[in-house]
């Protein structure tokens, strides 16, 4: 049976992106040597890098001025690398699920954190629109998508002071205006690789501009020391991960890039959607002018509650997969990200509808 990947992350990723993997760690770039047991110094390996970084700046059309960077620790590590390198004094968060609060916990360990709203009162179904940003903060911190909830930010903010945002779930999935932010972050396992690698863009005057004394490894500026060393590689990168990125990447651009891929969610996206609203199975939970593109998010409707399991298995007998809600929110969750195809969409949308045919 044809399986139907809905997994939150990781996630399904391109077929060819994985088959290229595949080859790769048998022989990578006609080498004769398998990408897992190449040296990370090999031009051909420079080349990956090179050409990853390169799909980077022209899919997101990333200004001169910033700096790219693949790390390892996943975008965990980012909640406090952030404020190691950019709080000197106070920092302000918008509070919007339980990424958002875990990364202004972490900046608490080096200073001041203002949560200038938070969506914490109705469980996160919502993004709060009515707030104020501190001028007198050193950053303001927002998470674009909430994967586990399904709100979404649509657009890239006005900020009056820098914005750093973390894209790990939405990253890829439309067009962004990169000067908008003084940072993106996230990371690799939804819609550009397997888990292992995160991304950092940011602009290059933060790089450095900490007046904390840094371990290597934390400093922004170890990863991008200068123009001349940029790729410095100061560790070990995570070949593998950043092997099926650029693969992943390479496919998204074929495909014509993120006004292609925009277009794509946002079909994939109103035809559940337009399920969820029409079936009387069922009703969304997040505010409808706040869903998500990436992450839907449903619940039996009242007085259908003792249905869930039923409709669960009624769904993996089907080939749907990793359609679970998270335990925070219940119910059920299909992630529709860049890989999914409209197919997946279509199964799970007959799937609804035959589950309300047999209860009706
Ligand atoms: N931020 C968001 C929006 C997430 O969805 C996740 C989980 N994938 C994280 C941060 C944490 O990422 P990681 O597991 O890479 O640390």
């Amino acid at each position: 049976m044809k399986k139907h990947n809905f997994n939150a992350g990781p996630c399904v990723l391109p077929r060819q992106a994985v088959e290229s993997a595949i080859e790769a760690i048998r022989d990578f770039d006609g080498t004769g040597i398998g990408l897992l047991e190449i040296s990370h110094r090999t031009p051909g390996w420079e080349r990956i890098m090179a050409e990853t970084e390169q799909l980077w700046r022209e899919l997101l059309n990333i200004p001169e001025e910033y700096a790219v960077f693949f790390v390892g620790g996943g975008a965990s590590t980012q909640f406090f690398q952030v404020p190691a390198n950019l709080l000197k004094g106070k920092a302000a968060y918008l509070q919007t699920g339980v990424w958002a609060k875990k990364a202004a916990k972490e900046a608490k360990y080096y200073g001041d954190v203002e949560i200038v709203a938070s969506s914490e009162d109705k469980n996160y179904t919502y993004i709060p629109k009515e707030y104020t940003i501190p001028t007198d903060a050193d950053y303001f911190h927002i998470t674009t998508n909430n994967t586990i909830y399904g709100t979404e930010l649509h657009e890239d903010i006005d900020c009056p002071i820098t914005l750093v945002a973390d894209m790990s779930s939405d990253i890829m999935s439309r067009p962004v205006d990169v000067k908008k932010y003084g940072m993106i972050y996230g990371g690799a396992q939804k819609n550009v690789g397997p888990a292992g690698v995160t991304f950092v863009i940011i602009r290059k005057d933060l790089l450095g501009s900490s007046e904390r004394k840094l371990q290597s490894m934390v400093d922004y500026a170890t990863h991008y020391p200068d123009e001349a060393r940029n790729r410095s590689m100061y560790n070990t990168p995570p070949v593998f991960p950043i092997f099926v990125m650029h693969e992943t990447l390479k496919w998204v651009k074929e495909l014509g890039g993120l006004e292609v891929m925009y277009k794509m969610n946002k079909e994939k996206a109103e035809l559940l959607y337009n399920e969820i609203d029409r079936n009387s199975m069922f009703v969304g939970t997040a505010v409808k002018e706040d869903r998500s593109l990436m992450n839907v998010c449903f619940v039996m409707a009242p007085g259908k509650e003792d249905l869930q399991d039923e409709f669960f298995n009624f769904a993996k007998e089907r080939g749907m997969v990793g359609i679970k809600g998270h335990r925070s929110v219940g119910g059920f969750r299909a992630s529709l990200y860049n890989a999914c195809p409209k197919e997946s969409v279509e199964a799970l949308v007959a799937c609804m509808q035959e589950f309300e045919n047999l209860h009706k």
